[in-house]
């Protein structure tokens, strides 16, 4: 049967893509994306960076320009959607405006994770998701003397390097030992713990919040569950995300971390997917069922499902990659790093430089390079074509992975 009306849900990264890669894929039939934030669809990676850095606008987030989404009949509806009525493929908005699809897909990405201790409502703290986030953090950086950040993984710490560059003197709140450990090897932990360091970032390590202080309904600083207060006229929180599958869950779709999809992205039902940050799917490259939050994972999802809804269906395989931005710093992952046993440092961790090599019995899994793009690109396709790679191999004198990765091709 073929398909006449798409509807998407969630105008970001994911259903963006979803929309003009079906256009792209040449389906010629209705299509509406439905998303609950102000504006034409934005990219998120910049607001904590060179946004927030005042580096670039408004108009150079935007995936295009507003024309683009008439000149390629992609209804926009700036509305939030309240409930699925499976039965009759009917979206109910909170508007009361109801929408019949064939196909739906589901791209509601996720919220923040938000502290729960008292004083979050205070003046001055704020979270860092959204455009409407960076904008009123960035009014504030103008002004601010303190920051605090509570979280030290990818989005507090980039956040705290913003900060830093502009000259305010700023403190991170870390429960961990060591930065962005959710995701990354001791040692590229400890580069970046040193880098923070040398911009003069204060990284609190095993340290709760307790409260959030404030005087008048202004933040004034924190308390830690030790007992010592911090003062803060502004206070970050990144403390992880939550994946917004309400709406599937309620309408009766398998939900556990995220929306359950197959191998193909399907959810339980045969007429709904679902992409991005909010599900929760089988991946070559994990033992378990994994939820991501990145724009590869996003992209590469949006383009399986208008794939397949133009009757070319494939497994969802793509290699995870990711990156983040701190300073004068580059982190670029490719793979995923869950389970390593061994590591293999090339490069010079005084001077920044480094790719770190991680093996999981065995097989090189994922490949963390710090300022060395092109054994990041080395090792996506190294990594993605699963060349046998061994750590005694990687580790003999001169070893360079953009040779190897090069010598293996012109082997086949
Ligand atoms: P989102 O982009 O979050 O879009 C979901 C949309 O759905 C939102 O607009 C939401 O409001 C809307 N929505 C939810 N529920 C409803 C509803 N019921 N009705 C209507 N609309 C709804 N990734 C990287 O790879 N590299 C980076 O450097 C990087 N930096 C980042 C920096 C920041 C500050 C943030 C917040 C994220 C960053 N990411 C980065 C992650 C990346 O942006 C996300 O993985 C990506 O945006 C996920 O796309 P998505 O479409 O699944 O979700």
């Amino acid at each position: 049967m073929s398909i006449n009306t798409i509807v998407i849900v969630g105008a970001g990264q994911a259903g963006y893509q979803v929309a003009a890669s079906l256009r792209q894929e040449g389906f010629d039939g209705a299509i509406t994306l439905v998303g609950d934030e102000p504006g034409v669809p934005y990219q998120r990676p910049p607001l904590s960076k060179a946004y927030l850095l005042g580096k670039v606008g408004v108009a150079a987030l935007r995936f295009r320009p507003p024309e683009y989404f008439d000149e390629h009949r992609i209804a926009r509806i700036q509305g939030s959607v309240a409930a699925i009525d499976r039965d009759h493929r009917q979206l109910l908005l909170t508007s009361g405006e109801k929408l019949s699809y064939e196909h739906l897909v589901l791209a509601t990405g996720a919220r923040n994770r938000v502290p729960s201790v008292p004083g979050m409502e205070l003046d001055g703290v704020f979270g860092l998701r959204s455009l409407a986030d960076a904008d009123g953090l960035s009014q504030r950086l103008g002004h601010a003397k303190r920051a605090v950040v509570i979280g030290a993984g990818f989005i507090g710490l980039e956040f705290a390097a913003v900060a830093a560059a502009r000259g305010i003197s700023v403190d991170v709140l870390e429960l961990g030992t060591r930065p962005m450990a959710r995701a990354v090897s001791t040692v590229t932990s400890r580069v970046f713990d040193q880098a923070h360091a040398s911009w003069g970032v204060r990284i609190h390590y095993g340290q709760s919040l307790a409260a959030i202080l404030g005087a008048d309904g202004h933040v004034t600083g924190v308390q830690l569950a030790s007992g010592e207060a911090l003062p803060a006229d502004l206070v970050v929180y990144g403390i992880g995300v939550l994946p917004n599958a309400e709406l599937a869950s309620e309408a009766g779709l398998a939900v556990n971390n995220g929306i359950v999809v197959d191998t193909q992205l399907l959810t339980s039902d045969p007429a709904i997917s679902a992409i991005g940050d909010v599900v929760s799917f089988p991946s070559p490259w994990a033992q378990q069922p994994i939820r991501l939050e990145s724009v590869q994972n996003a992209v590469d999802q949006a383009k399986t499902v208008a794939a397949r809804l133009m009757g070319k269906p494939a497994s969802y395989t793509a290699l995870p990659w990711f990156w983040t931005d701190q300073g004068e710093l580059k982190l670029q992952i490719a793979g995923l790093s869950d389970g390593h046993d061994e590591t293999v440092v090339l490069g010079s961790v005084e001077q920044r430089q480094i790719s770190v090599l991680c093996f999981r019995a065995g097989r090189l899994v994922a490949v963390e390079s710090c300022n060395r793009p092109a054994d990041h690109m080395a090792a996506r396709k190294l990594i993605a074509r699963h060349i046998p790679l061994s750590a005694a191999e990687a580790s003999a004198e001169g070893f360079e992975l953009k040779a190897f990765e090069a010598a293996t091709r012109e082997a086949n």
